[in-house]
């Protein structure tokens, strides 16, 4: 791939729906995974081809769909808290402008780089197309160990870095709008917020520059949830079907199944709530420094664990589990379902063939590479791909995006009149059938409640979950492909339909 690349600079930002230019910033270095496996942006590009070969869609309209718009690189200045000043490098891929505003994350790690970014902006294409959310794709990283800095000097980073995003005009609530990813979260969009508002003043619209913002802030109900719900929802309904669990010669249903989580960030934590609920067991959760396995039979008391993380900001010495310092090894333990909720390239060539989980459900983005997933299906494991999977993140942040645009939450409209209207309803039937057994007062305000802002939402990344999983699950049976490759197909007839209907700006 022979891609230009320049800092600081944005070559082409494409203002047209269909006709953005292609140029882009970043020197592929062809970066290397530890175990030799692609690289996440060349698994991304393998995924798609792998699609795009059993896809109806002209060549040309395919090179358009599969290429990144545009990547900023931005480096400036930080001044630290002891006084030293220390140059900050980040970046934003728009990936596809099909459809407006793109979308996606932003994330802080160390190990942030341009490919990443552009591998990650893909997927958010693609994955929006697969539910159906109408935005393009986008990622943002931003290239610090967040635990390194003090809460005074992220806000200025993350202000500077939204700065440099205004200037470049690669954020806005119909150009670009950010959300949390792997480092980041409802703080973060806080202060992006607020710089933006800061610096367009006249933006009626400003709150929908960005999504997973605080509550008080414009944010929604639920957002915080939705990644692990959106997850547990597909997987729920693989776990129910009959057919799907009987070739893996498992019973259906969640309740009893064994689950391994690697990750207890935002997506693992709430995710591991929907299983236990659900009466699945959490034999295993690693961290970055190690891990808890149980030892009982009976599964993780979850709840004990999340407030011993929050406490001591680790997993291990938990008492009642047993510590393993190598997370690595957390992966290849007995289990139903293994759930990476962390990175990506987690399971790789090295590793797949000691993964003895025979569902793989990718939390994560990119967690499995093209090698390891052929050795994955070679030993029968079924993989549920992160682009269908884990979109109930984006998702719900479309809702709070119109929720923002709307000035108003959802609910506040209805909710009353949706309550008198039911009251007029049953005391109608009451008289109707002059029954003796009146209702009680507890059934009765059950009947009547009304629609909150959270009923939307759930009922929304529900349907949203649901008939996504029965798009992918039809299409692998019709075109005889996996999960992965059908999500895949699906994005790309979708966004085909998109240039074809709109044309292409000259
Ligand atoms: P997070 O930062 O809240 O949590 C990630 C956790 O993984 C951290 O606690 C980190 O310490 C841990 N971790 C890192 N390396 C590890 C390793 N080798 N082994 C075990 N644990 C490790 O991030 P998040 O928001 O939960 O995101 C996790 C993944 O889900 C990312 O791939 C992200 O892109 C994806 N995702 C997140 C969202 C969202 O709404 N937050 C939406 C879609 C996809």
């Amino acid at each position: 791939m022979l891609l230009r690349y320049r800092v600081g600079a944005v070559v082409s930002l494409a203002k047209h729906q269909n006709g953005g230019a292609k140029t882009v910033l970043w020197t592929s270095k062809n970066f290397r995974t530890q175990s030799g496996d692609a690289t996440f942006l060349q698994a991304v590009d393998f995924y798609f081809d792998k699609a795009a070969a059993i896809a109806s869609v002209s060549p040309d309209i395919l090179a358009q769909i599969k290429a990144c718009n545009n990547i900023l690189r931005v480096q400036f200045p930080l001044k630290c808290s002891n006084g030293t000043v220390e140059l900050i490098e980040a970046y934003r891929a728009q990936h596809s402008h099909h459809r407006l505003p793109v979308k996606g994350g932003v994330r802080m790690a160390p190990n942030v780089n341009g490919e990443e970014i552009m591998a990650l902006a893909a997927l958010m294409t693609f994955k929006c197309a697969v539910v159906d959310v109408p935005f393009g794709g986008a990622k943002g990283g931003i290239k610090i160990d967040p635990t390194k800095y003090s809460l005074n000097e992220k806000e200025a980073i993350m202000r500077r870095y939204t700065s440099e995003l205004v200037k470049k005009k690669f954020i806005g609530p119909a150009i670009d709008v950010p959300a949390p990813d792997y480092g980041t979260g409802p703080q973060e969009m806080a202060w992006i917020k607020d710089t933006y508002e800061h610096m367009k003043s006249t933006d009626i619209n400003g709150a929908a520059c960005v999504t997973g913002k605080p509550l008080e802030e414009g944010g929604i109900h639920g957002r915080h949830e939705a990644t692990g719900l959106g997850v547990f929802f597909c997987l729920r309904e693989f776990l129910n079907d009959q057919d799907l669990v009987k070739k893996l010669h498992m019973s259906p249903g969640v309740k009893g199944k064994t689950f391994i989580i690697q990750g207890f960030g935002n997506v693992g934590r709430n995710l591991v709530d929907c299983i236990q609920r659900a009466g699945g067991l959490i034999m295993a959760i690693s961290e970055k420094d190690g891990g808890l396995v149980d030892e009982t039979g009976k599964g993780l008391d979850v709840s004990s664990i999340k407030e011993y993380h929050t406490r001591k900001g680790t997993l291990c010495g938990f008492p009642g589990a047993n510590t393993i310092r190598d997370p690595a090894k957390i992966l290849e333990l007995p289990c139903d379902v293994l759930i990476p909720a962390a990175l990506e390239s987690q399971v790789h060539s090295e590793n797949a063939s000691r993964i003895k989980a025979q569902i793989i459900a990718e939390a994560a983005n990119g967690p499995v590479t093209p090698s390891a997933e052929a050795i994955l299906e070679k030993n029968g494991a079924v993989i549920l791909p992160d682009l269908l999977l884990n979109a109930g993140g984006v998702t719900v942040s479309y809702f709070e995006w119109l929720k923002n645009l709307n000035h108003i939450h959802f609910g506040r409209m209805s909710r009353r009149m949706e309550e008198s209207g039911k009251k007029v309803l049953l005391e109608a039937l009451e008289q109707e059938f002059e029954s003796k057994n009146k209702l009680s007062d507890d059934l009765r305000k059950e009947l009547v409640k009304g629609n909150t802002e959270i009923d939307f939402v759930w009922s929304g990344l529900e349907e949203t979950m649901l008939v996504s999983w029965a798009n992918v699950r039809s299409t692998a049976e019709r075109k005889d492909c996996n999960y992965r490759t059908a999500a895949y197909l699906i994005a790309i007839e979708r966004i085909a339909t998109c240039y074809r209907v709109n044309g292409i700006f000259p």
